[in-house]
């Protein structure tokens, strides 16, 4: 019998570990593992992912905020039989850094590039580079429908032309530091000397430090822009500075923002594309084995992992359409008007040890009671603790549980500084008194997200206390 080489550090909790296919890592509920695969599947191939998340684990399987596959309850001596039978699966496993593209690369005709080559030499190209963090992410994003906009990135690329992608540095599309523009004759190059630089600083530097460190000059020390931005620096490299480009800024808004994966897509060679998920991101082994088995009967061609805890199934219209209607009826999230699709949860308790509420309950009684408020415009936050592992940027709103009560945040993350305090049990009262505030506040055209920041912490947390 095989074991998995499992010391106190892989097991512990630690912020910042990345529960690998061959690394997992200990939670509430034993053991979890992720599967990261680069490409689609076969809907029969996700399900006997199902059955094995199964016969190895718990049966429960969370689909990530970035699309991955959790397989939870695992015990020292099921993981390595979990890796061992995933493996045999000869799936397309990602293997090594993590370059992600939009679920739709490649077939959706909106995007501006396609990002797929770029991300494919990154990731053969980083495969000489060791002492990168295990959690380094690089984002090639051609732009298009599905875009990962809100996903966190060490080094961001986006299609700004079929020829040109800007580059930022950490956080979001929004939030990261603009690098440059590069010609797409210069993007892997650089992205390579950028993770070289990265991996020489250990394995503790993430993209934001190079943000922090790298002045956009000092790709080109001796330039001169020309009008239109366009430089060459003493490197050879030709630079766009963004600081004298009109109209950007580090802090300009992303465009083409992201539409919800729970949808329907037309996409090129007359296939359409389906997005389904399970409420709050998790479900059991059965219900999705049983979407995989109609997906087949169905002639559903393909499986792929998408953003907000979705799964894309591909294939020809009237099987898409007839799968998406299955899977209403089975309880999984089919459109962008569910209520459930703009709650972020966490797992919580019992499946985490650092929990102290059950975010699945607080954000199912949330969705059937609090339309008024859960309007699409903000993702309402329900965490187990202040990690906000489910959304780790700030939200309208979040509730977050601490050792023995919720705290209430407004525009801030989790570990933001609380407005209000509910008891366990007041939790989801506390929140109807939220939503009947902004119901009744709420202006001609305002959604909840402006209406909750105008209102503003004082006047949310008289609320939140029952007070007039
Ligand atoms: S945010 Fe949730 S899943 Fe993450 S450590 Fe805290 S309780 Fe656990």
């Amino acid at each position: 019998m095989t074991t998995l080489p499992l010391d106190h550090d892989t097991q512990d909790m630690r912020r910042g570990a990345c529960p690998a296919l061959s690394a997992p890592m200990m939670t509430g509920d034993g053991l979890l593992a992720r599967i990261s695969l680069t490409g689609a599947i076969t809907p029969k191939e996700l399900a006997d992912i199902c059955r094995l998340a199964k016969r190895h684990g718990n049966g429960m399987i969370d689909i990530s905020a970035r699309g991955n596959l959790q397989i939870r309850g695992l015990s020292e001596t099921s993981a390595p039989r979990l890796d061992a039978d995933v493996r045999a699966l000869n799936l397309p496993l990602r293997d090594g850094l993590a370059v992600e593209v939009p679920p739709l690369a490649g077939q959706d005709e909106s995007e501006i590039a396609d990002p797929r080559p770029l991300a494919e030499a990154i990731r053969d190209g980083a495969r000489t580079i060791t002492g990168l963090a295990p959690k380094m992410a690089v984002v090639v994003d051609g732009g298009g429908r599905l875009r990962l906009s809100h996903l966190l990135a060490d080094i961001r690329l986006v299609a700004i032309s079929e020829t040109e992608w800007r580059l930022t540095l950490g956080g979001t599309e929004q939030s990261g530091r603009i690098f440059n523009v590069l010609r797409e004759t210069l993007v892997v190059d650089t992205v390579l000397a950028l993770l070289k630089r990265l991996a020489s600083l250990g394995n503790k530097a993430r993209g934001r430090d190079l943000a922090r460190d790298i002045p956009v000059s000092e790709t080109a020390p001796h330039t001169q822009p020309s009008s239109s931005g366009l430089s060459r620096g003493s490197t050879g490299v030709e630079v766009f500075d963004a600081d004298r480009m009109p109209g950007t800024s580090p802090s300009m808004t992303a465009q083409n923002a992201s539409a919800s994966p729970f949808d329907l897509f037309a996409l090129s060679d007359d296939l359409h594309a389906v997005g389904i998920g399970p409420a709050f991101g998790q479900a059991k082994s059965e219900s999705l084995i049983a979407l995989c088995d109609e997906a087949t009967r169905l002639k559903v061609k393909s499986a792929k992992q998408a953003l907000d805890h979705a799964l894309l199934f591909t294939g020809p219209e009237i099987a898409c359409r007839k799968l998406q209607a299955f899977a209403g009826d089975c309880g999984f999230i089919t459109s962008a008007s569910d209520p459930r699709s703009h709650i972020a949860a966490c797992p919580g308790r019992p499946a985490c040890n650092s929990a102290t509420i059950a975010t699945h309950e607080i954000a199912a009684a949330a969705a059937a009671e609090c339309g008024d408020l859960i309007d699409g415009s903000f993702k309402l936050h329900v965490t187990g603790c202040a990690k906000g592992c489910a959304h780790p940027e700030p939200a309208a709103l979040t509730l977050c549980g601490t050792a023995d009560r919720v705290s209430l945040i407004a525009a801030a993350k989790a570990s933001g500084q609380p407005f209000a305090f509910a008891h366990f049990a007041d939790t989801n009262a506390t929140l109807r008194r939220l939503s009947d505030l902004v119901r009744r506040e709420r202006r001609p055209n305002e959604n909840s997200a402006d209406c909750l920041a105008r209102i503003g912490s004082a006047r949310l947390a008289a609320a939140a206390t029952g007070r007039p």
